[in-house]
């Protein structure tokens, strides 16, 4: 079986978690602020913030914008539920935007109209999903001219570039995740980035229990801290991002160029983003003959995501989920990604090619 996704660990962090365990400094610890101030150089942002998941850094990077109970935030039915639940757990309510049918991203003309039928709307929560950027020009636009704050989910694209700017630098507040699926990993972990020095402030008080000065409380908040024992993990798979993303853009590439068959639809390569490729996503008319089939021939695969947010059982009750979002609910029909995590052979590759070519 080929997996659809495997984390690439080695020495390096074996190393580095027994020096924690040894150290016993085991929750707050040194490598907690080391890996910030990597995270932070890498993007030539001015703060990052470790947090417990990229959830939890979604949730207070919307908190430390004063997001809260009455206030609408515009996202896209179509990522993973934790973008729209961190909404839902400041006690805003999502406004859901269809997204544009080539990259999959929140589309701007859809967002534009969005934003003139709700004049309440709080900030734009954009995902860059699969690790493509999305169309950040337009959207900035856009939201300097209603005066609404940006919010980046980069969860799927560390390192991903837009015009060659990183994607996580765009926004107000941007939240990354570090779950063993993702471009690198720390076990569990998140990260928030910022360049505004209140944001940080109150997203460091929101992680560690409201507390400026030990057992000194300043406003309610959560413990959604990152132990040190990730961070050690983390701090040594950021050594690796570029490289690990150079092999999944490779892998992407080896799939654009090989993959022919004309039930199949390959994803868009677009000017000026450069998709890191947390997916390799195809679009497939017949989509439960091709996963089966995939199985029969031991390729792992995964439906990233096979219901569109509002459309979810948890989401019956939410206000605003009886709409439709068509682009993104053709796509929920016919998404499959297939592996291109940078632990793939140059003979799973062609095997996955020949498998997928040979699909009548
Ligand atoms: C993984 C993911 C998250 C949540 O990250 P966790 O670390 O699993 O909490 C949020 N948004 C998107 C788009 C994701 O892919």
């Amino acid at each position: 079986m080929i997996p659809h996704a495997k984390p690439l660990l080695g020495k390096e962090e074996e190393d580095r978690v027994l020096e924690v365990l040894r150290s016993g400094m085991l929750a707050a610890g040194s490598y907690v602020q080391e890996f910030e101030e990597q995270f932070k150089s890498y993007h030539d942002c001015r703060y990052a913030i470790a947090t417990s998941s990229g959830t939890t850094a979604l949730h207070v990077s919307l908190a430390a914008l004063g997001i809260g109970a009455g206030d609408k935030v515009i996202t896209t039915p179509f990522s993973f539920i934790a973008t729209a639940n961190a909404i839902l757990f400041t006690g805003a309510t999502p406004v859901f935007v269809d997204i544009d049918p080539v990259s999959y991203n929140l589309s701007p003309t859809q967002l534009h109209s969005a934003l003139q039928d709700n004049p309440e709307v709080k900030a734009i929560l954009v995902v860059h999903l699969f690790g493509l950027p999305a169309d950040m020009d337009e959207i900035l636009e856009l939201a300097a001219k209603y005066q609404v704050p940006v919010l980046e989910d980069c969860a799927q694209a560390h390192g991903a570039t837009y015009r060659g700017r990183k994607v996580g630098t765009f926004g107000k507040a941007a939240a990354f995740s570090f779950y063993p699926t993702k471009n690198i990993t720390s076990g569990e972990g998140g990260m928030v980035l910022t360049n505004d020095p209140a944001v940080e402030e109150k997203v460091r008080l929101l992680v560690n229990h409201g507390q400026r000065q030990r057992y000194h409380h300043d406003l309610v908040g959560y413990n959604f801290r990152m132990t040190n024992i990730h961070a050690a993990i983390g701090l040594e798979q950021l050594k690796k991002l570029d490289l690990y993303n150079q092999r999944r853009i490779d892998n992407a590439k080896f799939y654009n160029n090989n993959i022919v068959n004309s039930q199949v639809e390959k994803p868009a390569c677009l000017p000026d983003k450069e998709h890191v490729y947390h997916q390799y996503t195809l679009k497939v008319k017949d989509r439960d003959a091709f996963a089966a089939y995939l199985a029969n021939n031991h390729i792992g695969y995964g439906i990233h995501y096979p219901l569109i947010i509002p459309a979810q059982p948890a989401y019956r009750n939410i206000p605003g989920c009886l709409g439709t979002w068509q682009v993104a609910a053709d796509l929920a029909n016919t998404c499959i990604s297939i592996p291109v995590h940078p632990a793939l052979a140059p003979n799973d590759l062609t095997t996955i090619v020949e498998v997928i070519n040979t699909f009548r």
